[in-house]
């Protein structure tokens, strides 16, 4: 496989960035074959995720909502994080600051050791009683019935995962750091979504709007790509290793006098 040749043009803007902002989608998830909504795979094939990630559905079905969350939750602490993921905890500390949003529920990004990572959809691995909002543990529901629903052990309310379900709104406050670190950016790297579930998809365009360089890395151009200053179209597990190493080459090239301020 041919290596990825980056511009110098972008490795110079990297070089000279002070903020750098990082939005995930599934897709970075994707080489760790965490199965997505809508793969098809057995037993739920026949449900649609917005059948079953609403408040309804869970208040009508609270056995079936957490029977599909906990064979979901199964799935990603069944993978390990993939080469992007790691390459993100390395261009962390490649920049002088550096923020990583997700959309991604999986917790992957956590477990790569990425800090602080601002989660627009909640984490799947978290769990949360709807009555008192006290934390619940999954080693909880391991030891109740599978007929049985998940309830806290403190007041008897339901337990839900910690994601944000359909027509329910982000959780305000990590929405709020996300915009304004995407405003702040000098780089705005968004990877492997589909940029179609707002109101996600609108940070690139904020910070492209504010003057960031806008950076896509997905398998095929995403529905805001045009929008985009680059695409660099190939696997993220790919792409950012080498995006990194590139980073590094660059850095080790550059002259001391390239530090000192041309006047
Ligand atoms: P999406 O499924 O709509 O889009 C995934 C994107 O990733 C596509 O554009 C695809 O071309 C790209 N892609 C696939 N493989 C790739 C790879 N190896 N490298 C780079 N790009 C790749 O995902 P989305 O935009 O995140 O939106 C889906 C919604 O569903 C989100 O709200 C998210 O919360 C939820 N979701 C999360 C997970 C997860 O946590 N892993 C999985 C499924 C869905
Ligand atoms: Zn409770």
């Amino acid at each position: 496989m041919n290596p990825i040749v980056f511009d110098d043009s972008l490795l110079t803007r990297l070089a000279a960035a002070r903020r750098v902002v990082v939005l995930t989608g599934a897709g970075i998830s994707a080489e760790s074959r965490v199965a997505t909504f809508r793969d098809p795979d057995g037993l739920w094939a026949r449900f649609r995720p917005e059948e079953l990630a609403n408040v309804d559905a869970f208040l009508a079905n609270p056995v079936m909502v957490q029977a599909w969350y906990r064979h979901r939750r199964d799935i990603v602490t069944g993978v390990q994080p993939n080469a992007a993921h790691h390459a993100l905890v390395d261009l962390a500390r490649l920049v002088p600051s550096f923020t990583l949003v997700t959309q991604n529920v999986d917790d992957l990004h956590r477990r790569a050791g990425s800090d602080d990572v601002l989660e627009l959809h909640g984490n799947i691995t978290r769990s949360t009683c709807i009555a008192c909002g006290e934390s619940a543990s999954p080693e909880d529901v391991s030891a109740s019935p599978q007929d049985d629903p998940w309830i806290c052990a403190s007041c008897g309310g339901l337990v839900r995962p910690d994601v944000v379900w359909f027509g329910e709104a982000l959780p305000e406050d990590v929405f709020a750091d996300a915009w304004t670190a995407a405003e702040n950016a000098d780089v705005f790297l968004s990877v492997g979504t589909s940029a179609v579930v707002y109101p996600a998809a609108d940070l690139p365009l904020v910070a492209g709007s504010a003057g960031a360089l806008t950076i896509e890395i997905n398998v095929e151009r995403s529905a805001i790509a045009d929008h985009m200053d680059v695409v660099i179209l190939g696997q993220a597990g790919r792409v950012l290793p080498a995006l990194v190493t590139a980073m590094r080459t660059h850095a080790a090239h550059r002259s001391p006098l390239d530090a000192i301020p041309h006047v």
